[in-house]
């Protein structure tokens, strides 16, 4: 079996596409080899060996050793350097990368091979002693943590003191004799925290590194990674040795991070950060703040190689057509890529990429609405700070993950857990790295003090879609006390708890609480709208039932209202006294008493969504919940009643108390309540129709209405409720009923109904699957009581995900396959969408598509969100 895997620049034994083999990481550099790019000569240890070592004893498979040998002889002969020689040394990096990319998981060992007397080779053969030791200290470093598990704070602590002692400010400034004083103290902590001493043979280093490497994939850092971003557990890292080149070898080397474009908005520049003389991680550490890319081109010694870098991201995005995430090193003017992968972006970036893909002809209109993940466009529409307001500006960081969010300070990624259950946090620390992964999730927003817009907060942020700003470089954290000042400023102190707000988009951080708006919707947003509107099969509707969510639906691409809740409109506390009065009404005169006064509300509120609907169709759903909602609690509340209503106290009462019951989720609600009180739905029959001939009249649109009857569950209940709706419109529609179309339907949500298809559909001219019911009902599982145990459900496996939040194809999907087939046996035309919580979601669309709906309705924020996925189905 062929367990490595070599690549040198112009040849590969594997290619780009063996990522579940070689890894990410592997798979580029087979890759970029195979396009003669720069890269220093190495090899693979394929993803299948993780799991065979963690399974068989952390041991290897016959063999393996072997090939390994084999390969560093080959790199011998390429580099004409000798593993573990003494004058002229070769230098290894040990690598990990899984198939999918996880940021910072793994950790790399950069400067494998020396031991106390390569180091004098190296020094010798460069004629910088300098370069030799400070290389030297970071593989003692690096090897003590990642592969020996040391405290790095030790190693740092060390450092730090030194740097203090000798009065250098960075790490750059140390000299030789520093270092040598510096490698001394590593090699003490080496000794007392593993017992032995600092590794002198080459060989058990490599073992010892590749082992690290393999081990770390069950670390619970990784585990937790992940668990969060459902990532299989046997999918295992594959590892990657490669020749080492220098970035610290002087004031002509250097390493650098570009994106091929602009990650954070999408423009096409070149993007990132490159520091001189530094080597491997130094740039996403923050240990010093890196140089904006931009300036290599003016440097003397860089010039050449940015224009080199240039060329190089051409060749890439053209190969991978997507934007790429560089990692590269200069070593003495000559310049080396060491990673290429496809850059994690913004949402906003992410768009506006895809449509300027396609205008330069690297990517289809296809293409491109399949590269955009329909989740991560709700974050687009996510609200900006509003400009008007009063901004208290109290600093100032990088725009590392764009939106804005506002919370409470937490300065621990620890505490965000406990703080979160009081309301939202905004986490601040000095810097943020993989063990704050938990924390970064839980919080509304990140906020760090140093590292560049390629640190680890702002790469993970933009990921997870979370307001950042890094960089902050003027906060000062005391983490003692639990509090923050900004430099230069004495007036202020900041303690946790206190509510600042931060702007992602342009690095503002705010004191207090900041008015937010809905953002504009760019130009690339519509244009990848548009042609989503142009694939998709099924017509994207909203549940919404306030002019403000109606509006800003049909802002993000509504065709109607799919669902407009009549009972959220009686809640409003001009109103809830009325429709207590009419609940509690003890004979029919009286309740139409109260109806004759809710009617004006009702029918004004129509009004205004057939305005702003404008001809697209609105489905009116009638009372619905629970009549208890309704009921008053207070002794006041109920006085309040009986003034609006002149109804005796104890009559009202005593009503009350005949309404209570044990269930009233399966009680008297939905049409039930029409049924039983017909003047109700007559009520709401009228207001929807006299609003829609009013507007049809006066704005001479033609309104399309839906009368929507929830909770049925037998055909004689809709029959009944049609034909006295049928009555009434008679009555009211002009003879010339051009201008009004009326439509009454059906909610199915119950499984009776979805059965008894057929016959409903006789009466009903539309259905509609109102699928939070539908859900509770078909698993018997109360929506408002499932959340105790649906996520321990979720966790040990039981089912996949929330049945409230993805549609449960299997048995709720069966259900609705059988309600469509035998309806449309009924009624060929019988018009089909679906309304609930999971309209929103993009593989429950993709059902809805796949079993012949014609329309989705869903939240106003989740309108793109579903018009995206309605397209992808359909490619
Ligand atoms: P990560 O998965 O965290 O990105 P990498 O394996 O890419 O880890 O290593 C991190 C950094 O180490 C790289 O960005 C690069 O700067 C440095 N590095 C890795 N391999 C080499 C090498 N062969 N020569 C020089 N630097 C290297
Ligand atoms: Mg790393
Ligand atoms: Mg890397």
């Amino acid at each position: 079996t062929k367990w490595v895997y070599s690549f040198s620049a112009g040849n590969a034994d594997g290619t780009g596409t063996m990522k579940s083999l070689l890894g990410g990481k592997g798979a580029g550099l087979a890759a970029m080899s195979l396009l003669s790019l720069p890269v220093p000569p190495g090899f693979t240890l394929v993803t299948s060996l993780c799991n065979y070592f963690s399974l068989n004893n952390q041991t290897y498979p016959p063999n393996v050793k072997d090939q390994v040998a084999e390969n560093i002889v080959s790199l011998e002969n390429l580099t004409g350097r000798t593993f573990g020689n003494e004058s002229k040394p070769l230098l290894l990096s040990v690598r990990s990368g899984a198939p999918i990319s996880m940021p910072g998981m793994m950790d790399t060992v950069l400067n494998l091979g020396l031991n106390d007397k390569t180091v004098i080779g190296l020094a010798k053969e460069t004629c910088n002693e300098r370069f030799a030791l400070d290389s030297y200290r970071r593989f003692i470093q690096m090897f003590g943590n990642v592969v020996m598990g040391i405290d790095m704070g030790l190693f740092e602590k060390v450092l730090h003191t030194k740097k203090e002692r000798y009065g250098c400010k960075t790490d750059i400034d140390l000299t030789s004799e520093h270092l040598q004083a510096i490698i001394e103290e590593y090699k003490e902590i080496f000794k007392t925290q593993t017992g032995l001493d600092f590794i002198q043979d080459v060989d058990t280093q490599l073992w010892f590194a590749v082992n690290a490497v393999f081990k770390s994939w069950n670390n619970d850092r990784a585990i937790t990674y992940r668990k969060l971003n459902n990532i299989p557990n046997d999918i295992g890292t594959a590892v990657t040795v490669q020749c080492m080149v220098f970035g610290n070898m002087g004031n002509t080397s250097a390493t650098g991070v570009v994106f091929t474009r602009n990650p954070s908005d999408g423009t096409n520049e070149f993007y990132g950060e490159y520091l001189v003389n530094a080597q491997g991680e130094d740039v996403v550490a923050g240990i010093r703040t890196p140089k904006n890319i931009q300036l290599m081109q003016s440097e003397p010694e860089m010039g050449e190689m940015y224009l080199e870098l240039t060329r190089f991201r051409t060749i890439l995005e053209g190969h991978f057509k997507d934007v790429q995430d560089i990692e590269f090193t200069v070593q003495q003017g000559k310049l080396y890529i060491l990673q290429t992968r496809n850059a994690k972006r913004s949402a906003t970036a992410a768009v506006k990429i895809a449509v300027d893909m396609v205008a330069e002809e690297i990517l289809t209109e296809q293409e491109a609405l399949l590269r955009i993940d329909p989740h991560s466009v709700s974050q687009l529409l996510h609200p900006a700070i509003d400009p008007t307001g009063k901004k208290i500006v109290i600093t100032k960081g990088l725009p590392a993950s764009p939106g804005a969010a506002s919370g409470m300070l937490c300065f621990s990624a620890a505490d965000t857990d406990e703080m979160s259950q009081r309301g939202n946090v905004i986490l601040c620390t000095e810097e943020t790295s993989p063990e704050d992964v938990h924390g970064m999730h839980i919080s509304k927003g990140i906020l760090t003090k140093r590292g560049g817009m390629t640190s680890h907060a702002a790469v993970v942020a933009r990921g997870m879609g979370t307001p950042a700003v890094t960089g902050a470089g003027n906060i000062n954290i005391d983490l003692n006390k639990k509090q923050l000042t900004i430099i230069g400023n004495d007036e202020l102190l900041l303690k946790e708890g206190d509510i600042i707000t931060i702007d992602g988009s342009t690095g503002e951080v705010m004191n207090g609480l900041m008015k937010t708006i809905d953002p504009d919707l760019s130009l690339e947003f519509e244009t990848l709208m548009q042609w989503a509107d142009n694939t998709k099969k099924l017509d994207i509707l909203t549940n919404a039932e306030t002019p403000l969510d109606v509006q800003r639906a049909k802002r993000f691409g509504a065709k109607g209202v799919g669902l407009c809740r009549t009972e959220h409109m009686f809640f409003q506390s001009d109103r809830i006294t009325i429709m207590r009065e009419m609940i509690l009404a003890n004979n029919a005169d009286n309740r139409r008493k109260a109806l004759d006064k809710l009617i004006p509300f009702q029918r004004e509120d129509f009004k205004q969504i057939f305005s702003i609907m404008n001809g697209y169709p609105v489905t009116i759903r009638f009372l619905d919940p629970p009549l208890h909602e309704f009921l008053p609690e207070k002794e006041e509340e109920i006085d309040q009643i009986v003034k609006s209503s002149g109804m005796d106290k104890d009559v009202i009462k005593k009503k009350l108390n005949g309404m209570k019951e044990a269930n009233p989720m399966l009680g008297l609600r939905g049409c039930r309540v029409g049924i039983v009180y017909p003047e109700i739905y007559l009520m709401q029959s009228r207001a929807s129709l006299e609003a829609a001939i009013q507007v049809a009249e006066e704005s001479k649109i033609e309104v399309e209405v839906d009368l929507m009857i929830p909770f049925i569950s037998t055909e004689e209940e809709i029959k009944i409720i049609k034909k006295q709706i049928d009555e009434l419109a008679e009555k009211l529609l002009p003879k010339d009923k051009r201008l009004v179309k009326y439509r009454v339907g059906t909610m199915i949500e119950l499984p009776r109904a979805a059965l008894q298809a057929g016959a409903i559909a006789k009466h009903a001219q539309f259905f509609s699957f109102g699928t939070n019911d539908l859900t509770q009902t078909c698993f018997g599982l109360s929506r408002d009581d499932a959340s105790s145990f649906i996520d321990h459900y979720e966790n040990i496996g039981v089912i996949d995900k929330d049945p409230f939040v993805s549609l449960d194809t299997d048995g709720v999907g069966e259900l609705i396959k059988i309600a469509v087939e035998r309806g449309v046996k009924t009624r060929s035309d019988l018009k089909l969408c679906l309304c609930g919580e999971q309209g929103g979601d993009p593989e429950s669309v993709k059902f809805c598509h796949d079993v012949g709906l014609h329309a989705v309705s869903c939240s106003p924020f989740l309108v793109p969100v579903a018009r995206l996925a309605a397209a992808q189905a359909a490619l």
